[in-house]
């Protein structure tokens, strides 16, 4: 198995505001724990810059233009409650599409090969026509529809663990039955509010809320009785996994308590039904994770279970 990093400096401009969550360090941490020395087996790359087009997969025209229309020359601009641009921001979040379109580009050519994208904005929230919490583009949407177009594949998944429910990407998956969304998140109405177990869409979405201040044993139960066999029987041709780490019982802006053993366990899983699906093609994408160790050692034992055979 080959595992490749991809990532961009210029997604460290990406300046939200004094004291917001979503912060360069994030970045910059999770590079420090991901460094040459502690993986010198993985394949590093510059993620490439995504054009308007790629965009357009997943998002409209509208949300594109305002997006464009609304980057400062200087200082930070408010877009939603949570999410704010800088001069740096839209290059940035080209840079996390990139990276999405780059991990695609690489497990669809390149036999047993996964990818992790450290990149930033996260994706997951943002809808086809609006940003939201903290999310521009959804990466992790725009990925599958790539692959789809280049690559001539019906079925991807996105698989996401992060404390917060992806409700961009199942609003855009959610009529299409060769798209399937998965999700363990901590219940609403906890942050966006959305991700209820009945919201199947066409039997191609499985939620399972967490009660807040569960951890271990009801994450690895909703997997193993919901998300994965669900996953298995979709039989995706392209696993995407939308790996947020705020689930991590030291993250600030959730309670769920999660340790890192649980981000080695679920992506040895998502590893095993790669395998038995579609020849180990995963392509992962950072999405949250707040609390700066907690996020760079979970990233950390997330991408060694990439790597491990
Ligand atoms: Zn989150």
């Amino acid at each position: 198995m080959a595992t490749h990093l991809i990532s961009h400096r210029n997604c460290l401009f990406h300046d939200t505001g004094y004291e917001h969550a979503e912060r360069p360090d994030r970045l910059r941490m999770v590079m420090q724990y991901l460094d040459e020395e502690t993986f010198p087996e993985l394949q590093r790359h510059e993620a490439s810059l995504a054009n308007e087009e790629l965009l357009l997969l997943a998002h409209t025209q509208e949300h594109v233009q305002n997006i464009k229309d609304r980057r400062p020359a200087s200082g930070i601009v408010q877009l939603d409650p949570d999410t704010f641009m800088s001069p740096g921001s839209y290059e940035a979040a080209l840079r996390a599409v990139g990276a999405a379109i780059d991990a695609v580009d690489i497990v669809m050519t390149e036999k047993d090969a996964n990818v992790f994208c450290a990149t930033r904005p996260p994706g997951h929230h943002a809808e086809a026509d609006q940003v939201m919490g903290f999310c521009l583009f959804n990466n992790a949407a725009i990925a599958a529809y790539y692959a789809r177009q280049k690559y001539g594949i019906e079925r991807v998944a996105v698989i996401d663990f992060d404390v917060h429910h992806g409700n961009g990407t199942q609003h855009i998956f959610e009529k299409d039955q060769n798209l399937f969304y998965g999700s363990t998140h901590q219940a609403p109405p906890f942050y966006p509010g959305t991700g209820h177990a009945h919201e199947t869409g066409v039997g191609n979405i499985v939620n399972v809320p967490l009660e807040e201040g569960s951890g271990s044993t009801a994450f690895r139960d909703a997997m193993t009785s919901h998300v994965l066999p669900a996953l298995e029987k979709f039989n995706p041709e392209l696993l995407i996994i939308s790996a947020g780490f705020d689930a991590h019982h030291k993250d600030p802006l959730a309670n769920i308590n999660l340790v890192e053993e649980d981000y080695d366990w679920i992506t040895k899983e998502l590893k095993r039904i790669a395998n038995k699906c579609c020849e180990n093609r995963i392509v992962s994408l950072l999405e949250g994770g707040y609390d700066l160790l907690g996020l760079a050692q979970s990233a950390k034992t997330h991408v060694k279970a990439l790597l491990d055979d």
